[in-house]
Parts: structure tokens; C-alpha cells; sequence
């Protein structure tokens, strides 16, 4: 169980996502990056809680000779926790359902993810490896920050990788729960993490990787 303190509520918050939807390609540099189209609707895919890891434990680099993966890449994404279960909610009113804001890294076996695409194959399993989840360091509760207008930026070894602004999202929050709860219920506990900005790149053991949002904070992981 990851506990997160509420940012200057001097409380905490049990982290228990029976979901975590994730967003791909929502930043256009990033679909550029890929070579990708940028997306029509909302495209999204599900990691799993077993994933997670708190701010200050260890991304764990898969054996290459157990599972043939050798890029591992980071992804800073802004992620929502949801407060109320909701289902098929109208973009006017999804905001309401919304608990807080924290920081998600989605950590990602690029090579597997590229072996799996050739082959029609979901995204699933080079998205959801132990560890590739890091989330954290802490909740600012809804309606204490303007999801519109945050400035990401994610660093290995004090080298920044990644740096945008939530602005830059193609599909912003309310469209986004407004949308995956036309096919899903959403509900308490879950979390959506809203895609990444351009600038992913890979991580290596020894690496350390500090995902920051501000006012969030900064999380920060050792790869091992
Ligand atoms: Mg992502």
C-alpha cells in the first residue's frame, strides 16, 4: 500500500486504484516523436496497481536474458485520482469526480512495446512490469490547482529530458474522464494518467530519475 501526504492538509491518502488508465499520444510532440499521428478521440490503455512504486523506491531494470528487453524508457504524466465513482459523466460535470493531482512515471519496455505493435499484440505487458509505476510524492487535492496549466519536466541524473506544460495536452482532463467513462466506470481510487510530453527517453540501472510537477513536487527513483 503507498501512502501519499496531502500537500498542506497535514494529512494522508492510501493510494487503492482498482484501474490506472493511461493516456498515449496526448501530447502532439510526442506523437511526433513516434512518428505517430496525432489521435482523433482519446487513446487509451489500463496499468495495473501490482506496477506501482512510491516516491524513493527502486524502477527495477528487467533481465535481459529473462525477457529480451533492453530499452527501458520514462514518461512524466500528470496523473488524477479520482474522488467519486462516475460513469458516463458530461465533461461539465467531470471535474466534480475528481480527488486530487499527483505525479505518475510510465515507465515503459519500448523495445517489447515496439515487438508487441509488429505483431497486432496490446500494449499490456511492456506497460505493466513491477516497478514500472512510480507515483507520488504527494496529493494536491482538487480545486488547489489549475490542471490546464502545469509545468512538467523530468530529469536523469540532473539531466532534464522532458519539459512542457500540461497546456499542451491535445485532450484536457474533463474530456478525458468524460470520455473513458462512456466505456468504463471510473471509480473511487482510480487513477488517470494523462499521457506524456515529448523527450521520453531510456533509463538505465544506477540512473536517477526525478519526475517534477509543480506545485506537486518531485519524485524521485533510483533505477536498479
Ligand atoms: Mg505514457
Amino acid at each position: 500500500m503507498i501512502t501519499l501526504p496531502i500537500k498542506g492538509q497535514g494529512g494522508t491518502y492510501e493510494l487503492h486504484p482498482v484501474k490506472i488508465v493511461c493516456l498515449g499520444k496526448n501530447y502532439a510532440a510526442h506523437a511526433k516523436e513516434f512518428d505517430s499521428q496525432i489521435p482523433s478521440e482519446p487513446m487509451f490503455f489500463c496499468k495495473t496497481p501490482t506496477c506501482l512504486i512510491s516516491d524513493g523506491q527502486k524502477i527495477r531494470m528487467p533481465k535481459k536474458e529473462e525477457l529480451g528487453i533492453e530499452r527501458v524508457d520514462h514518461e512524466v504524466e500528470l496523473a488524477v485520482i479520482i474522488g467519486k465513482d462516475c460513469k458516463d459523466v458530461a465533461k461539465a460535470e467531470a471535474m466534480e469526480h475528481v480527488f486530487g493531482y499527483t505525479v505518475f512515471n510510465d515507465v515503459t519496455a519500448r523495445d517489447l512495446q515496439k515487438r508487441d505493435i509488429a505483431k497486432m499484440w496490446p500494449w499490456f505487458r511492456s506497460k505493466n512490469l513491477d516497478t514500472f509505476g512510480p507515483v507520488g510524492p504527494r496529493v494536491v487535492l482538487a480545486g488547489e490547482l489549475d490542471p490546464r496549466d502545469l509545468p512538467l519536466e523530468l530529469k536523469v541524473n540532473g539531466v532534464v529530458k522532458q519539459r512542457s506544460n500540461t497546456r499542451e495536452m491535445i485532450f484536457p482532463v474533463p474530456t478525458l474522464i468524460s470520455f473513458i467513462s462512456k466505456y468504463m466506470t471510473l471509480e473511487e481510487g482510480d487513477i488517470i494518467a494523462t499521457g506524456t510530453p515529448d523527450g521520453v527517453g531510456p533509463i538505465q540501472a544506477g540512473d536517477v530519475v526525478e519526475a517534477t510537477i509543480e506545485p506537486i513536487g518531485t519524485l524521485r527513483n533510483l533505477v536498479e
